[in-house]
């Protein structure tokens, strides 16, 4: 056999279709009884209610470099495209909407339309010139001029950069509820390359949701995987790499805490001690609701959206993440939400709807966040909490039982700051390769880092074709 890939999230899955459909044999174990890691949906509490228990909202799946080259809708995955991306609703109805168009966007930002049309125009423009960068590995940028157009933005802290270019409130907190994916205070750098690269991804190309939940990502890339000849058997975990059938290259969608414990002894102490160094990022508390009817936003903007950041002003997401970087749980929680269930009828009985919603805590926190959680969501939609037919929670250590990847409830396989950007897992020229010939690693702990787009997967199997599957 040529490879066996070690799980089977969206970067393990990447990571075999590419060696597949350059012709090499490739079997992949999957730990758990479905595939999908990260990417997979399922009923929680009630019968017909559709959640997805890791990623909902796909802006990096569907701008994918590597995913658009792939048959995936005739495997059965179809992108529902809700009339808005997100919407940021603030007290007294009001409402911030990233629209498709930058003017129309502009048009919810107050005092602030000029300003968000001279950051954002030119940097969409751009978009199909830096996507490539901003998914890739580092290495010299083919358009050294759009990049540093970005990169220079990008850089900083989202605070330093939305409190310099914009005064009214609709767009700073926009733009802080973006950046707050990043995981990092809003004080520190690069959190402004979330806000520009989410909202780009808004205006040029959509922030989509596969219908029928985010499974079906992961099973299109298994049908195709299929289609080519690679296997994939779920239930298998492997504990030690001397379990793994004989291969020879064997890819780990794996973090590097496990890739310690797999296969540690096959590396020199300087790569193990690298691993041992990794850091990870603040972890993730989860709800899913069943509800009687939509979410009653008073600000009407927020119906349009597939997701809505409920946070408030930069002030208060600042605040709040900042909490949750010095291991505190904050009182008013920056919530990320998406309701797919508006757009998609597929996720829930006629008239009923599903909201999976999530805010950060710190690393392996046993905080229950559920009233927290609901009470923002109240603020902006009183009457909120009377349509909850079940709820189902998930804190670290339940998203961590669920997925071995998600260390203290991280789910981004690792922190995202300026020095884990780049060297991640280690310092290498290769990220995927470790010293030992023929073990990679192919997760979202190697660059570009978290979110659903295969890229990880991608490059890692390249390495391995371009070294010994040759
Ligand atoms: C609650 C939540 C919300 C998210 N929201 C979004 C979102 O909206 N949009 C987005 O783009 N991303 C989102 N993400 C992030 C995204 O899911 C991850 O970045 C992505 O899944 C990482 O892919 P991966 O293949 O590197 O790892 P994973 O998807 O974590 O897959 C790793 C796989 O390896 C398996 N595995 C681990 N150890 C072993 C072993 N020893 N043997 C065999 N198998 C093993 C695991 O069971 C798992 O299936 C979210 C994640 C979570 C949990």
């Amino acid at each position: 056999m040529d490879a066996v890939v070690v799980g089977s999230g969206p970067n393990g899955l990447a990571a075999a279709v590419e060696l597949a459909r350059n012709g090499r044999s490739v079997v992949v174990l999957e730990a758990e009884d479905t595939v999908g890691g990260g990417t997979r949906s399922g009923e929680l509490n009630l019968p017909g209610f559709i959640h997805d228990l890791g990623s909902a909202i796909h802006p990096l799946g569907y701008a994918s470099p590597f995913f658009s080259t792939l048959p995936l809708k005739e495997h059965g995955l179809e992108w529902v495209h809700p009339p808005a991306p997100l919407a940021h609703p603030f007290d007294g109805g009001r409402a911030a909407v990233l629209e498709r168009s930058v003017e129309e966007t502009g048009k919810t930002l107050g005092p602030d339309a000029g300003a968000y049309r001279s950051l954002m125009r030119p940097i969409t423009r751009d978009f199909d010139r830096i996507i490539d960068s901003i998914l890739g590995p580092p290495r010299p940028p083919r358009h050294p001029l759009a990049l540093a157009r970005f990169g220079l933005r990008a850089v900083r802290s989202a605070r330093g950069l939305a409190e310099s270019l914009f005064e009214g409130e609709e767009a700073r907190g926009l733009f802080a509820g973006n950046a707050a994916h990043s995981f990092l205070p809003m004080e520190q750098g690069p959190s402004a390359a979330f806000g520009l690269v989410l909202g780009t991804l808004g205006h040029a190309a959509g922030w989509p949701f596969p219908r029928g939940g985010s499974q079906k990502i992961a099973d299109a890339l298994v049908s195709y995987l299929r289609s080519l000849g690679g296997e994939v058997h779920a239930g298998v975990r492997v504990r030690s790499v001397e379990e793994v059938p004989r291969a020879r290259s064997v890819l780990f969608d794996v973090t590097p805490r496990q890739l310690l414990e797999i296969a540690g002894q096959h590396f020199p102490a300087r790569y193990q001690s690298a691993l041992g160094r990794y850091r990870y990022g603040p972890g993730v508390f989860k709800v899913d609701f069943a509800l009687d009817g939509p979410i009653p936003w008073e600000a009407e903007g927020c119906m349009r959206a597939g997701t809505v950041h409920v946070g408030g002003t930069l002030e208060e997401i600042s605040a709040g993440e900042a909490a949750v970087s010095r291991g505190d749980h904050p009182e008013r929680p920056f919530v990320l939400l998406a309701q797919q269930s508006l757009f998609d009828a597929s996720r829930a009985p006629e008239g009923k709807h599903t909201v999976w919603a999530y805010c950060h805590v710190p690393n392996g926190s046993g905080f229950d966040m559920t009233e927290r959680i609901e009470q923002q969501i109240e603020r902006f939609a009183p009457g909120f909490r009377d349509r909850i037919l079940a709820k189902t929670t998930m804190g670290p250590a339940d998203l961590q039982r669920i997925n071995a990847n998600h260390i203290g409830g991280d789910i981004n396989g690792g922190l995202l700051d300026f020095r884990q950007l780049f060297a991640r897992p280690a310092a290498r020229f290769t990220p995927y390769s470790t010293p030992a010939p023929g073990l990679y690693i192919c997760s979202s702990s190697t660059p570009p880092g978290g979110g659903v787009h295969g890229m990880c997967g991608y490059f890692a199997a390249r390495a391995a074709l371009a070294t010994t599957l040759r």
